[in-house]
């Protein structure tokens, strides 16, 4: 059950995301699971806008896991160069098409994969098919520790309930895209608190100002 100051955070997220959604290849409606998870697992450690250079290019010429187990690790290196980890993501898109006649939609077991872990699996899974998973990263991190101080709980297990309890059932995709969106934009390493509209009941935002 939220209390009452998690429930006003969620419901006023929401209402900023009518607004303030950013517009990226992946996050158009009936995108399938493979073509979320692709962005996903790009967009771990690499800037959105550096996969949104190489995403159509890539998607045209893998459509399928097949189509990346039919390809060499080179052809893979060839299109997703300008992300980093060129080596290191072809060898796991290999093996993951390898292993693979499609994408598990467990999370468990999406997650098992090679280089996807939580984040991208719940990340996947919520994106692609409204699955009420949380979506944790550092960002997001940052943003719960901010609102909440000493309620946010220390241990990875607790956070991730903390998490999972505050994404609502009915509209998990526009929260979790809301979040990422409000730490990009907003509640940053270096917060913009004067435009935000959590600075009233923010533990942070009281404490240093
Ligand atoms: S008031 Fe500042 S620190 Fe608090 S959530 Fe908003 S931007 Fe982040």
């Amino acid at each position: 059950m939220t209390t009452e100051k998690e429930a006003r955070f969620r419901s006023s997220l929401l209402e900023w995301s009518a607004q303030n959604l950013r517009d990226f290849a992946w996050r158009e409606p009936n995108r399938s699971l493979y073509e979320v998870f692709v962005a996903e697992f790009f967009l771990t450690q690499t800037p959105a806008e550096n996969v949104a250079s190489v995403y159509p290019t890539f998607l045209e010429r893998f459509p399928s896991l097949d189509a990346i187990d039919e390809a060499t690790r080179d052809e893979l290196v060839e299109i997703i160069e300008p992300l980093g980890f060129y080596n290191i993501r072809a060898d796991a898109l290999k093996t993951i098409a390898a292993e693979c006649d499609s994408l598990p939609d467990e999370a468990d077991e999406l997650s098992d994969l090679q280089r996807v872990g939580q984040y991208v699996a719940n990340a996947t899974l919520c994106f692609a098919d409204g699955e009420p998973l949380p979506v944790l990263d550092r960002n997001v991190e940052r943003i719960y520790g901010r609102v909440f101080g000493e309620e946010w709980p220390d241990s990875p297990s607790d956070q991730l309930q903390f998490a999972t309890r505050l994404v609502p059932k009915d509209d998990a995709r526009t929260y979790n895209l809301a979040l990422l969106d409000f730490g990009a934009s907003v509640c940053q390493p270096d917060p913009l608190c004067q435009r935000c509209f959590a600075s009233e009941y923010c533990e942070y935002y009281n404490q240093t100002s």
